[in-house]
């Protein structure tokens, strides 16, 4: 009788996670009791079994060296038990198996550099796009303002001090794979692209980048002889999506290319329905490599925001419940006519329904 084939490996996808986890944590998955946070940065979980496993979490820059990763694997090794996993905003956790390797464990790991925390009502780490290291239409570089604004709000990771946990996130373009978050800072481009006619007929295909553009501003044309494109200056909105299909359309520019702040985006369902975030402060420049204006910007919001939300508020409770008229004096920031409104032509380009596709 034929042997039935073997089924081949598949080669891409997410490997299942059970075989790298701490032998405590396959031993009860999905039978933990309760857990509790004996300290900011340390989660103890309690299973029916009666096991416990302590948690460390620790701070990284995310985007590592080899020798940075060899340093947390060597705490790993000697501080923890071997194992170590990483949240998706991209701190590490160490476990161990014991309340008394704890303390030894956050001594290592703090005086390797790491600071422990991102428990609780703390500031998360800042989720942040690719950035120039891994993507080719940046109009800035996501996590050195991620590393700039780190530099000054470390403590509040290290402490639970927030009236409810605080998510930044920074993204380096306007279509913005990065995502919302209580406050975000997104580059926002303020002039139309500039194009470089000589390359378009050459690295382009014209009708892609004419479907892309999201308000029809793009068409075909001949410019010099050459096919070419144009952009109707008074439709386009400077989001930069014709950018990537064709990097003549050139969108990011030294002094027109601004950092916007957005504030209020949550994704839980938790005491209030999910909301999306509102743009607060706009035309901020795009000034390397520690981008000061963006940190006093944010810091400021915070502060406030710790200072006058009551317990529990996440930052678009807080908004709701003092209205935007408050939250722009309280936080001195000027109020312009662009700011937190919708953008009205999103109900006619995006699908804005779920009964109408197109
Ligand atoms: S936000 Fe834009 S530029 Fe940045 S990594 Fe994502 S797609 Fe690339
Ligand atoms: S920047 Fe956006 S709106 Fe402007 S032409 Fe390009 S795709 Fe269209």
């Amino acid at each position: 009788m034929a042997q039935p084939q073997m089924r081949r490996a598949i080669e891409s996808g997410v490997p299942d996670n059970k075989q790298f986890l701490h032998p405590l944590l396959a031993k009860n998955y999905g039978n933990w009791k309760y857990h509790d946070r004996p300290r900011p940065g340390v989660l103890h979980h309690v299973s029916h079994s009666g096991d416990e496993v302590w948690t460390v979490r620790a701070g990284t820059q995310r985007q590592m060296d080899v020798h940075t990763i060899r340093t947390l694997c060597d705490i790993a090794d000697a501080w923890a038990e071997s194992h170590v996993r990483f949240t998706i905003r991209s701190n590490i956790e160490f476990m161990v198996s014991s309340s008394d390797k704890v303390a030894p464990l956050i001594s290592a790991l703090e005086g390797s550099g790491f600071p422990v925390g991102g428990t609780g009502n703390s500031v998360s780490m800042i989720a942040h796009t690719q950035g120039w290291l891994h993507c080719d239409i940046p109009g800035t570089d996501a996590s050195g303002v991620v590393k700039a604004l780190m530099d000054e709000l470390h403590e509040e990771f290290r402490r639970e001090e927030m009236p409810n946990r605080v998510h930044l996130s920074t993204s380096c373009c306007e279509i913005n794979c990065g995502g919302q978050a209580d406050i975000a800072i997104i580059v926002q481009h303020t002039k139309p692209p500039k194009i470089n006619h000589d390359l378009v007929a050459n690295v382009c295909e014209r009708p892609a980048v004419v479907a892309r553009c999201p308000v029809a501003a793009i068409r075909p044309a001949l410019v010099n002889g050459k096919p070419s494109l144009e952009v109707d200056e008074k439709k386009c909105i400077c989001c930069g999506a014709c950018y990537p299909p064709c990097p003549p359309m050139q969108i990011n520019d030294p002094e027109h290319s601004k950092l916007a702040i957005w504030v209020g985006g949550k994704n839980s369902n938790a005491r209030a329905k999910p909301t999306f975030m509102k743009m607060v402060a706009a035309g901020l420049p795009n000034n390397p490599p520690r981008w000061p204006e963006v940190g006093e910007v944010v810091t400021r919001i915070l502060r406030v925001y710790k200072a006058d939300a009551r317990g529990w508020e996440r930052m678009s409770d807080w908004i709701e419940r003092i209205g935007w008229p408050r939250f722009f004096e309280k936080t001195e920031l000027p109020f312009t006519k662009y700011l937190i409104d919708d953008w009205r032509g999103a109900r006619a380009n995006l699908n804005a329904s779920t009964h109408i596709r197109f």
